[in-house]
């Protein structure tokens, strides 16, 4: 049975327990890579944007419609004999099944794979009512005999290895099993299951589809099983969400162009069903077969009507959201999630299973965007995961100590540069006047001390600024910088190396003083409210009308302050003045230098050092910066050896690494592992936060390659001759 953790310390221990499963790890963290590598293979020549887009439209414009959808449903599969009943919630739906059931003289139920029904735990009412239920999909049936739920809502046993299959068949089967042979394994499952299929009287299916113009069900799946459930026995029922209900087939086959793709990396599905109404059936006294379709709203149709968590209804279940999360490739799904799992198994927990499952692990997403950039219906899951920790918060009138002190600090600047200064002093005994603390007090460094960790700087970079950024008569760009807290304050070296790049471009740069931290760390918290009074500030202080471009140096403020700045006040009925020039404005670092000045190579010594690159999560996917901060690397006189999932997060995600560091040390050092496999001199990366993690986890490790901002690599690149550049 699902033991979903209810208070985030025995979330912690169960995800403590889940990472030291190095089986489960590896096979992830393998499936992980290799999904990532296949899938624009299957999108060749595909327009996937194109296609997304055109799903989430049509999908969203459906969602208003369901009841409409759902009548319309009726009217055509009743004409065909089905019938069609309606389900507030899990236990009516369980209770229409179970009397379908028992009126028809049902004894053995078999099932194909739904999402659905392991929604309402259909199984463990039927078997409980008295009805002997078998799962008949490979996976399901592997779990169902370890009495577990799914770990994957595509591949349900994906968790296991096949020796713990093996060991299960031989207890299932009282015979000695052969683990090596994979197919021999399958042909267990296959004899055991045959005679079952025979000899049930009912099968239960979910549906991909739920065609409204027509009453037709469409089924995906890529094992005969589902044709048997619903062909051989002689009544099936057939368990849909009201989210299922699209108009017609035309919007169906839209969905299938992605589906098979994104879950499974397959160009097409194995088999596609499409079942209308009540079709001959040989062990029918009838000859024709008993059909139901129990729809089931379980919420849904108040989530349709959501203007948020709406979006969450587009959902298809392709689970690509999970294959490309780091977090789930470390503790697989039975950690995260409840009974739907990944990205949105976060969101739809907390609508189908209630706060109480949801309010721990919805806090482990480190909003690396990877699920994002892969959902063929475009849901913003990283946005949706915060709002939907606020909703848990305002439910339970829960809010964490950490969330009212990180609110009363970030509103108030000036405290919060206090704050920050006055750490300076504080740390001096951890760091004894070296770069990096290395080893924490004792009860931090057993959790914590996987990194290094850099010392605040004596000097702000704020304090040093004037002169380092002089007047420039006839600027040809004036641009705004925005600092972030962690160049200001850690790393001011990387700031001051911006001014040195763009001498002899004719650039003038203002730093505006009472610019404060992004707010993306309170966003992360969940404290939407604190994130949209920074962002006034913020707005405020850079003026966007006095500049051409506002440009930042840290790939998460960039992509914070471009993209969530719009979100945060969508439903504010009073927006600050300037929010679109402003957002317009942002740019980043390599962007800025590539894009718009166009730095020649001219203006860099030669030296060929192998630097490799660690590509920020919200430049490559937040910003779609891809091949500029490459070009750097080599315009700037270095060659950039390619490493290993690049793009993949380095663990860091700001408070994420504090809060769980188990899993942030795990990402990191994979990351590590991969940099030194290239064999590099020198890593780069365009984000001070990456900068914290990369340069902390290998000073750790004592790991040779040196860490640093590009713009810190660049400028140490420079030649003396700003006529070059
Ligand atoms: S949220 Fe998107 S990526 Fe995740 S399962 Fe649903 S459709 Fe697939
Ligand atoms: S944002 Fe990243 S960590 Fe969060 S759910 Fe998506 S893939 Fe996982």
């Amino acid at each position: 049975m699902i033991k979903t953790a209810q208070d985030i310390k025995s979330y912690k221990r169960q995800l403590k327990e889940a990472l030291g499963d190095r089986f489960l790890r590896k096979a992830l963290d393998n499936f992980n890579t290799a999904y990532r590598e296949n899938r624009p293979h299957v999108y060749q020549g595909i327009d996937f944007e194109g296609i997304r887009d055109e799903i989430a439209a049509g999908k969203d414009a459906g969602l208003p419609h369901l009841k409409k959808m759902f009548e319309e449903f009726k009217v055509h599969a009743e004409a065909a004999g089905t019938k069609v009943h309606m389900a507030k919630d899990a236990l009516q739906a369980n209770e229409i099944i179970a009397r379908i059931a028992r009126e028809g003289g049902v004894e053995r139920i078999i099932k194909a794979k739904s999402m659905t029904a392991e929604e309402t735990f259909l199984n463990h009412h039927l078997e409980k009512t008295g009805f002997e239920v078998t799962e008949t999909d490979l996976g399901e049936w592997i779990i169902q005999l370890r009495r577990e739920g799914p770990s994957h809502m595509v591949m349900p046993a994906i968790h296991l290895s096949r020796y713990q299959v093996g060991d299960l068949f031989e207890t299932v089967t009282r015979e000695k099993q052969d683990s090596e042979d994979i197919d021999k394994l399958v042909k267990v499952a296959r004899k055991s299951l045959r005679s079952v299929f025979l000899e049930a009287d009912m099968g239960i299916s979910g549906a991909n589809f739920a065609l409204a113009d027509s009453g037709v069900l469409g089924l995906v799946t890529n094992e005969g099983n589902m044709r048997l459930v619903t062909t051989l026995p002689r009544i099936h029922v057939a368990l849909v969400g009201y989210d299922k209900l699209i108009p017609n087939l035309q919007s169906a086959l839209r969905i299938l162009k992605v589906l098979p793709r994104n879950a499974t990396g397959q160009a097409i599905t194995s088999y596609v069903t499409w079942i209308k109404g009540t079709n001959p059936c040989l062990s029918a006294p009838s000859a024709h077969k008993e059909m139901h379709v129990v729809f089931l709203d379980n919420g849904r149709l108040s989530l349709a009507e959501d203007p948020v968590f709406s979006e969450a209804l587009r959902c298809i279940r392709c689970g690509a959201c999970a294959n490309v999360c780091p977090i789930y490739s470390k503790v697989g799904g039975h950690k995260y999630g409840h009974v739907y799992i990944g990205a949105i198994g976060l969101i739809l927990t907390l609508f189908y299973h209630g706060s109480e499952n949801d309010r721990a692990i919805v806090q482990n997403c480190i909003n690396c965007q990877a699920c994002k950039s892969v959902c063929p219906v475009d849901i913003d899951l990283p946005h949706l995961i915060k709002k939907t920790y606020r909703a848990v918060m305002d439910q339970e009138r829960q809010t964490p100590v950490k969330n009212v002190v990180l609110s009363k600090v970030m509103k108030n600047r000036k405290l919060f540069h206090f704050i920050l200064r006055k750490a300076y002093l504080a740390q001096k005994p951890f760091s004894k006047n070296r770069p990096m603390i290395r080893h924490l007090p004792h009860f931090f460094e057993k959790k914590h001390g996987f990194r290094s960790l850099p010392v605040i700087a004596r000097t702000p970079l704020r304090d040093q600024w004037k002169p380092l950024s002089p007047a420039v008569a006839r600027p040809e760009y004036t641009i705004g910088f925005f600092v972030g807290c962690a160049i200001d304050f850690i790393y001011p070296e990387q700031g001051r190396a911006l001014p040195a790049l763009l001498g002899g471009h004719n650039v003038q740069v203002g730093f505006p003083m009472d610019q404060t931290c992004c707010g993306l760390p309170a966003l992360m918290a969940a404290e939407e409210e604190t994130a949209r009074e920074v962002a006034r500030q913020n707005i405020r202080a850079l003026a966007p009308q006095k500049y051409d471009y506002i440009l930042t140096l840290c790939a998460s403020c960039a992509s914070h302050l471009k993209h969530n700045y719009p979100k945060i006040f969508k439903q504010d009925p009073d927006p600050p003045i300037g929010l679109g020039e402003f957002t317009d404005k942002i740019i980043d670092f390599s962007s800025f230098l590539v894009n718009v000045l166009n730095v020649s190579p001219k203006a860099f010594k030669r030296t060929g050092k192998k630097v490799a690159y660690h590509s920020p999560c919200h430049l490559c996917r937040g910003l779609n910066v891809v091949d500029e901060p490459r070009q750097l690397i080599e315009r700037a006189g270095h060659t950039y050896v390619p490493s290993k999932d690049e793009d993949v997060c380095c663990g860091f995600g700001g408070s994420y690494s504090v809060d769980f560091p188990e899993i942030s040390s795990a990402i990191l050092n994979k990351k590590l592992d991969n940099i030194e496999a290239a064999d590099a001199d020198l890593l780069v990366t365009d984000c001070p936060g990456c900068v914290i993690q990369l340069r902390g986890g290998m000073d750790k490790r004592d790991g040779r390659i040196e860490v640093k901002h590009l713009s810190e690599a660049l400028a140490d690149q420079l030649t003396t001759d700003d006529s070059q550049r």
